[in-house]
């Protein structure tokens, strides 16, 4: 029997209410109404003859042991922004468990591979700003050292709020231990933009995620008297800045995918009487190759250098944070199209994701991984008005329970 989309809904209905107000989701992660939401899930198991657990990092594991210990793993996470949507996580996380529960009942209990549900922890980040914590613990990529201090508004550190959710912080790396056996890695999301919506399709399959360079820009003139300084002679560190904000666009628009946001600009000293001595930027990079990307960096550090010569200013780099593009295996993607394919009855479409996901932190462990995205209406998420159409929300259920059909009789070809 199929996934059953109807129950898929109707959980998020009520996970929606149970953790939302009138401003949409509060499922922020290590806070009460986030244990809420966790300890309704593991009420949804009822009479299935899985095992549960928490792993070292909190990262919450729903087993069903098949036949063979090779293990096919669906998830996604229950956190969510403050003010956030109903479906980002929840979605992937409410039809991974249904997936489960009809591979259970097809197979009297006893699917030929183990099958898992994890719902990782802290997928968002919001509260501490530092995002993929379950998931990167799950692949080694945590650096607990940089981020046990980090503290959230209140001025609670990471730590003491891990500790309150009976999570060490010097423990996580153990979530490594589940790796074990894990022969692929699926996970369905909302698109959180605008493309598929654009192109009129419910359903995408994802190639990987974009790789990300993240810069401060610093662009250094002279502060001048406003009403003094000829425009001939000035040195106006923000005249630099905004050639730069503008000639971004051109660099990103040379490639299909590509994207480039100058996300925040100061200038000092930021008053209406002087020329800008000091302009203070961001800049925020992504493609899914990394040629292309390393392309765009040099472009946009060559088109600094000569917007400050022509402004007679100097310019400094340095950067922020990066990752590198991670893309999915081609094999699942190839099985992802399908699904999608054959629930629509039309060719499907490949996607790169913008977003990085908890999958991005598998996929780099050399885990098999792929994703599948469900549209978003007017491209909107991390806000209470995020929302998919019914039906479209009924083909991703239909699409991904497929797809995890189709996974399962590649892992027997491995
Ligand atoms: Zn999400």
């Amino acid at each position: 029997m199929p996934a059953d989309a109807n129950r898929v809904i109707a959980n998020l209905r009520e996970l929606a209410t149970l953790t939302g107000d009138a401003n949409g989701a509060q499922r922020i992660a290590f806070t009460p109404t986030w244990q809420r939401a966790r300890d309704w899930f593991a009420g949804k198991l009822g009479e299935l003859p899985v095992r549960q657990h928490r792993d070292a990092a909190g990262n919450s594991w729903i087993t069903l042991p098949g036949a063979s210990p090779k293990s096919l793993v669906l998830g996604s996470h229950l956190d969510s922004v403050p003010n956030g949507g109903w479906l980002d996580g929840a979605l992937g996380v409410m039809t991974a468990l249904e997936v489960l529960c009809s591979i259970a009942r097809d197979n009297d209990g006893r699917p030929p591979f183990t099958i898992r549900v994890v719902d990782w922890t802290d997928e968002e980040g919001a509260r501490f700003g530092r995002s993929l914590f379950g998931s990167s613990a799950f692949a080694g990529t945590h650096s607990i050292a940089a981020d046990r201090v980090r503290s959230d508004r209140e001025g609670i550190t990471l730590e003491s709020a891990l500790a309150q959710c009976g999570i060490e912080i010097d423990r996580i790396g153990e979530a490594a231990r589940e790796r074990e056996n894990i022969a692929a890695y699926l996970e369905l999301h909302i698109e959180q933009g605008p493309v598929l919506e654009r192109l009129g399709l419910p359903l995408g399959a994802v190639l990987g995620t974009k790789g990300v360079e993240r810069h401060a820009i610093t662009f250094h003139g002279q502060e001048a008297h406003s009403g003094s300084t000829p425009m001939g002679d000035r040195r106006d560190a923000l005249a630099a800045a905004a050639r730069l904000a503008l000639e971004i666009r051109s660099i990103a628009t040379r490639h299909s995918d590509s994207v480039c946001t100058m996300g925040s600009v100061k200038t000092f000293p930021g008053i209406v009487t002087a020329v800008v001595g000091r302009c203070e930027a961001t800049l925020d990079q992504r493609d899914l190759d990394a040629t292309i990307l390393a392309t765009m960096y040099r472009e946009a550090q060559e088109a600094s250098r000569r917007f400050a010569e022509e402004e007679r200013c100097a310019v400094e780099w340095s950067r922020i944070w990066s990752i590198e593009p991670i893309p999915f295996h081609p094999e699942l993607i190839t099985l992802c199209r399908e699904a999608i394919a054959e629930t629509l009855g039309a060719p499907a479409y490949s996607l790169p994701s913008g977003p990085l996901h908890d999958a991005a932190e598998v996929a780099r462990l050399g885990i098999p991984t792929t994703m599948m995205f469900v549209q978003s209406l007017g491209g909107i998420s991390h806000n209470r008005i995020e929302d998919t159409r019914e039906e479209h929300l009924r083909n991703a259920v239909a699409a991904f329970d497929r797809l995890t059909t189709k996974t399962m009789g590649w892992m027997k070809s491995q």
